[in-house]
């Protein structure tokens, strides 16, 4: 007979100890149980365009069930040729600088590749610059990977444009690269030219490879011209990642992809790691990879979304003006994506503790928001709202909002 012992038990890697994912964290757990007791939430925390009426264009729909067939099989693990070679045209129409076919990676989403290419270059130790705030997958994967993943702040004095003294006084002799997140989520800020040149001069002046987060790129309004960093940067080693998750409006299809460009050879050991971590997960969803050339050719049909009469457009307006008009609130006016990043009055309101102010607005107001320390951003003092829905849907919520204010003392 086998001897009784007390029950084993398993408990999560020590790995995790710094990882922290509240996209979709505790305050949206709670949400979900407030929706199975059967009280609706209004769900203003996800940036999936596809529940709140946004359409997949026609043309990929028709594409994917035309070449569903032909895609039972592995492609090769970097992705099918037709996928990279839309990818490959699309850089150059960004100046992306030494691009070939082979330099092109398509993933499960951006989301496989940045965790995929922070765990093929970091050691136990190596340092990251990070912004604050962040899109939180970068700070979890670079400490996933055993990285320290240190993060500068952006300035909202400054339309959220990352602040260089804060970056130069955060680097350190274990400092790999730097991260940028172009245009921004949370903040929904667009970076110039000149600061994208600065970043460059700064990643120059201390060896440092530049990755770049561009999946709002083709997200842009007010007829500003998105940059890619890389192009600005032929001499340094860039790795520049998009998508079609929110320009497409098929984030459920997990189809993005990287671009490896500038300076190669001096990344030469790196890019093997790469090439073996890509191999070993085979090759990312074959069917999603089938659509890239239809949906980067042509017509792009969120263009009639970003402009004036457009959704998109439109619910920033909307957004931006009612939120401004909140007393306690403060707010920068996006440019680009679909998430805006107020600042509340701490003092007003007494908030020592963001997760408790998203929290007991969840409970009062059933509106879900995310706290601004989802982001990595280290003061209670910012959340975030995602503007997909119909302006009536945003009409009730800062309504809502309002009403919530004119009371909440934090005690
Ligand atoms: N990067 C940023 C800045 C994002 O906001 C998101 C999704 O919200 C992703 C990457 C992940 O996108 P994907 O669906 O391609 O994995």
């Amino acid at each position: 007979k086998p001897k009784v012992t007390t029950m084993r038990t398993f408990a999560k890697s020590t790995k995790l100890d710094n990882v922290l994912y509240d996209v979709r964290g505790p305050v949206v757990d709670e949400a979900l149980r407030m929706e199975d007791a059967g009280i609706h939430v209004l769900k203003l925390n996800i940036g999936n365009p596809a529940p709140f009426g946004f359409r997949t264009p026609d043309e990929v729909i028709y594409d994917m069930r035309q070449q569903l067939t032909d895609c039972e099989g592995y492609s090769p693990s970097k992705g099918l040729f037709s996928a990279r070679k839309a990818i490959m045209q699309y850089a150059q129409l960004k100046n992306i600088p030494n691009v070939s076919i082979g330099d092109i990676y398509t993933g499960n989403g951006v989301s496989e590749l940045i965790n995929l290419s922070m765990s093929a270059l970091l050691d136990n130790g190596d340092e990251v610059l990070v912004p604050a705030p962040d899109y939180p997958l970068w700070t979890a994967c670079v400490n996933l990977a055993g990285g320290t993943a240190v993060h500068y702040l952006c300035d909202e004095q400054s339309d959220w444009y990352p602040d260089m003294d804060d970056i130069r006084s955060k680097i350190t002799d274990r400092t790999k690269a730097i991260v940028i997140i172009n245009p921004n989520n949370p903040t929904g800020a667009l970076y110039p030219r000149e600061v994208l040149e600065q970043i460059v001069e700064i990643a120059r002046e201390h060896q440092l490879i530049i990755f770049s987060d561009e999946i709002y790129d083709r997200l842009v309004m007010d007829g500003e011209q998105h940059i890619s960093i890389a192009s600005l940067a032929p001499d340094l080693f860039c790795v520049t990642y998009s998508g079609l998750s929110k320009s497409h409006m098929i984030a459920g299809y997990r189809i993005g992809w990287m671009v490896l460009s500038g300076n190669k050879s001096i990344a030469k050991d790196y890019i093997e790691g790469i090439n073996m971590l890509s191999n070993m997960r085979m090759c990312s969803n074959v069917p999603g990879q089938s659509v890239v050339q239809t949906a980067l050719g042509g017509h792009q049909s969120v263009n009639d979304y970003i402009v004036p009469g457009g959704r998109i457009y439109e619910q920033r307006e909307f957004i931006y003006n009612a939120l401004k008009d909140i007393p306690g609130i403060s707010v920068v006016k996006p440019k680009a994506a679909f998430y805006i990043f107020p600042k509340i009055d701490v003092k007003k309101f007494n908030i020592e503790d963001d997760e408790k102010f998203a929290l007991d607005l969840l409970h009062d107001k059933k509106i879900l928001i995310v706290r601004g320390g989802g982001f990595n951003w280290p003061f209670p003092d910012h959340f975030r709202v995602v503007y997909l829905p119909r302006i009536e849907v945003l009409k009730d919520a800062t309504a809502k909002l309002t009403d919530f204010l004119s009371y909440y003392h934090q005690n």
